[in-house]
């Protein structure tokens, strides 16, 4: 099959410290060849495959160094694609990466669709039927509930509730507003610190609970981003590899051979997982080495779900006490792999750091667990409630900002009510609060944000 070059950013946008520029297809070598500047001439055209090159992007246009990166090399057929697949690491900002990614584009790559890299994985034969099968659910899964998430809000049920909530903001500030210009208005009760202490908690609550379905809207539509973390060897990658069921990354004896992130969706008995496959998070000084840690830890951070996984057939060592550390207070699963080997860690003290965290044994060798590891992640999330029905899910990340802004300006107007503050100037916070929420539903939004998210809407899915 004949097929371009695609390449997209192929990292989260956002604060992270390396952000890849990931291009597929026949050209994919000579085209990051054309933007290389290697160490000593190094022509990409000349590595092996499944190597890692350290260089400058130059633009060939202009002789102008853009990035220094990290490039590796993938040749087909074994790669996610089946294509070749080039890799460029670069760790400067959004800025840099787009200007990375422009230059790809310029010099005969097509920008990816979402989703295109796994089509072609598809296309491909890099996964077969009942594999593709599982992801085409995911999919499904994904969008079917996304859509409805969509749907939902354009029949207007978010600007419904966010209305209804304006309405009652507003005949409070009506209220006050009267009592302040017509005070000899004897029908008119004066609104006191108590009744607006009333209305402020209704709708801070009312605010709250709009937020709380925030994090199920996002994991609806984006996966819940899953890291599978521990120490090198320990079994991330075979696990990742039976989550999949597919033999997508390379599977070694070498400590610290993992050097990429892998991303991988799977359906965990409805329960849509991004996987993240790290390295193992720990002090290095090898820089092909670190570009896995960075990305590990910020994996790590942006993690809904973590598996941590633990070789029990040796002690537990302060590597893995300082996981134990680095993921408190998250939603973890603790994994203690290699059961069939002669187990050496010590239960006592794994309860112990776990912390009250679910606890499972397996053998990736053997398959031993799996499903229970599935049966915990099914319950863990969305258990008997995947049904969207008629909840209204906030998942978009412009409403829950703003909510959150709305709820800190009710928190205002609740100190002012506590510190005694005169209505009228708490009656700031509470318009305030109107605005915020009348952003959600463009009524005071500016004319050039409303530009900017109809062109969001044309380019995107
Ligand atoms: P990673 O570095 O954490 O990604 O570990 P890998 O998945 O690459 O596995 C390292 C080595 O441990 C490989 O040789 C695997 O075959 C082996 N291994 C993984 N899981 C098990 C297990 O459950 N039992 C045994 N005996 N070996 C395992
Ligand atoms: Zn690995």
């Amino acid at each position: 099959m004949e097929m371009d070059t695609i390449a997209a950013i192929s990292t989260p946008m956002g604060e992270g410290a390396i952000s890849i520029v990931r291009l597929s297809g026949e050209n994919a070598i000579a085209i990051a060849n054309r933007l290389f500047a290697g160490v000593g001439g190094k022509k990409l055209a000349d590595v092996p495959s499944h190597t890692i090159h350290y260089g400058k992007i130059v633009d060939p246009d202009t002789g102008e160094t853009v990035e220094e990166a990290m490039v590796s090399v993938m040749k087909a057929p074994k790669t996610f694609t089946r294509e070749d697949v080039v890799e460029i690491n670069c760790h400067g900002g959004l800025v840099v990466v787009n200007r990375v990614l422009q230059l790809v584009l310029n010099n005969g790559a097509r920008l990816a669709e979402p989703g295109e890299f796994t089509k072609r994985a598809f296309l491909n034969g890099r996964i077969d039927l009942s594999q593709a099968e599982a992801v085409m659910d995911l999919i499904r899964a994904k969008t079917d509930k996304a859509m409805n998430v969509a749907i939902g809000q354009m029949e207007g049920r978010l600007s419904k509730l966010v209305k209804k909530l304006r309405q009652e903001i507003l005949e409070v500030v009506a209220h006050i507003e009267v009592n302040i210009d017509y005070p000899e208005y004897d029908d008119v009760e004066e609104m006191t610190h108590r009744m607006l202490e009333e209305k402020a908690q209704y709708i801070k609550n009312e605010i709250e609970k709009l937020l709380r379905t925030a994090h199920q809207g996002k994991i609806l539509r984006e996966g819940l981003s899953t890291a599978i973390i521990g120490r090198p060897n320990v079994g991330k990658s075979s696990l990742l590899n039976s989550l999949v069921q597919e033999n997508k990354a390379i599977v070694t004896d070498i400590p610290g051979t993992t050097r990429d992130v892998i991303e991988e969706y799977v359906n965990v008995r409805g329960v849509p997982l991004r996987l993240i496959d790290t390295a193992g998070i720990r002090e290095t000084e090898d820089i092909v080495e670190r570009i896995g840690v960075e990305r590990s830890r910020k994996a790590l951070k942006e993690a809904d779900l973590i598996l941590l996984v633990i070789n029990s057939s040796e002690p537990l060592s302060p590597e893995d006490e300082a996981l134990f550390e680095a993921v408190e207070g998250m939603d973890v699963i603790v994994i203690l792999n290699k059961w069939d080997l002669p187990h050496q860690v010590e239960m006592e003290s794994v309860r112990e750091l776990a912390q009250g965290a679910k606890i499972l044994t397996t053998s990736l060798v053997t398959e031993e667990g799996m499903e229970k590891l599935e049966d915990a992640i099914a319950a863990m999330y969305f258990e008997g409630q995947m049904e969207t029905g008629d909840l209204t899910y906030v998942s978009n990340s412009r409403h829950i900002a703003l909510l959150n802004q709305a709820l800190e300006a009710i928190q205002d107007v609740q100190n002012g009510i506590q510190s005694n503050t005169p209505i009228d100037i708490i009656q700031i916070d509470l318009t305030r609060t109107w605005d915020l929420l009348g952003e959600i539903i463009g009524d005071t939004v500016q004319e050039s944000l409303l530009n900017q998210l109809f062109s969001q809407f044309c380019l995107g899915k």
